[in-house]
């Protein structure tokens, strides 16, 4: 029986471990802390979970979407098809560019983009689908990938929760026109701060590399108007550190999980399900709560669980996106997705869990099930 007084088990355990500390003091020792080669050694690693797929480092899952998507040629007067059920930087970088974001809603089986909304949602202005790969589970890109080639429109893989997640053996980050990865620290692994771009295009590859880097090649040689969005060579070092675990690590989520999965019994507790094919990367371990959400957090919480809402408010209803739709008169008809928000609670699943954890998360979790 779980008591107050236990050690809190944490939503999130992000490593910054010896090793990772010795790589970033290496390379600061040797002066040559700027995209240099930790950051070459670092997407050459990198592509080996994507296919071997061209890979760009940037300082942030955000400016990888960003980036993307200029490298896309997606501007003013085009629309991004977006769940409004992410983080709000799948929509920022729609807008950072000057495009419009059209909503659509998800699967209620996998938390990610419907198919069948996305394609209702296409109209003339459309240029690109973006699916977001939410908690490591891989959206439905076996639907997604032809309705996009039918239509003529760039793939933008969200992929910046499912680092090494997989549909029907292919990786995440290898579908689309292009995906994203964030290292943000609480990722399922990190670089400090960080993010890649991968594309199998080796054109929008190039112009990746420009735009990162104030549209250079050649130093004052500058080709095109760019930004400086580099990653540090000292981001690139630790995230080569963590990307050696990242199999490792990726595997105790998925066995967490799956004991959760078999040991929560309450009737009011919804684990998450798993479409077919599918390799789940468990960035969350997202249940469903039936009944009073806000109570089953109060105690989870007394009993030292860590437990986090992912998101409570859909990004249309985020001020930046609702006010201009409120203007505009724009009704987004959401109902699975407004659900989710309502529904999910996110559970301690990281690789640092014991197995004493995993029982006390069980327990406190069934007990809600008698209570609510
Ligand atoms: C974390 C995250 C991002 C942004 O990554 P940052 O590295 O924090 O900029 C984008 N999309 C999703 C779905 C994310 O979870």
């Amino acid at each position: 029986m779980p008591s107050s007084d236990a050690r809190p088990i944490p939503a999130a355990s992000p490593v910054i471990g010896e090793e990772e500390i010795e790589a970033a003091v290496r390379v600061m020792r040797t002066g040559r802390v700027v995209q240099g080669p930790e950051v070459a050694a670092f997407e050459a690693g990198f592509s080996e979970l994507v296919e071997g797929a061209h890979c760009v480092a940037v300082n942030s899952g955000t400016s990888a979407l960003h980036l993307l998507l200029l490298a896309l040629g997606i501007g003013p007067g085009d629309e991004v098809i977006v769940p409004s059920f992410s983080f709000a930087a799948s929509a920022n970088a729609v807008r950072l560019v000057g495009a419009d974001v059209v909503f659509a809603d998800i699967e209620p089986g996998s938390f990610c983009l419907d198919p069948a909304a996305a394609e209702a949602a296409i109209t003339p202005r459309t240029a690109a689908i973006m699916p977001v790969h939410l908690y490591g589970h891989p959206a439905a890109m076996d639907r997604l990938t032809p309705l996009a080639a039918k239509h003529g429109l760039a793939l933008v893989e969200d992929a910046c929760q499912a680092h090494a997640a997989a549909l029907n053996g292919t990786p995440v980050g290898a579908f689309g026109s292009g995906g994203t990865f964030s290292f943000y620290p609480t990722k399922n692994m990190h670089a400090l701060e960080g993010g890649m771009v991968t594309t199998g295009d080796a054109e929008v590859a190039r112009t990746l590399r420009l735009l990162r880097n104030q549209g250079m090649e050649q130093r004052y040689a500058n080709e095109i108007v760019g930004a400086n969005m580099r990653m540090t060579d000292v981001s690139a070092a630790v995230g080569r550190v963590q990307l050696a675990k990242l199999g490792g690590w990726t595997e105790r989520r998925r066995a967490n999980a799956a004991y959760l999965d078999t040991h929560i019994t309450a009737p009011n507790v919804v684990t998450p399900p798993v479409a077919e094919g599918v390799r789940h990367v468990y960035h969350q371990y997202t249940v469903r709560i039936r009944g009073d959400r806000d109570a089953a957090m109060a105690r989870l919480s007394e009993a030292g669980i860590g437990n986090a809402v992912y998101y409570p408010t859909p990004i249309h209803r985020l001020k930046p996106y609702w006010e201009p739709d409120q203007k505009a008169g724009r009704v987004w008809d959401l109902p699975e997705t407004e659900r989710a928000a309502a529904e999910v609670v996110s559970l301690p699943v990281h690789p640092a869990l014991t197995a004493e954890d995993l029982e006390r998360v069980v327990t406190a979790v069934n007990i809600l099930g008698e209570k609510l």
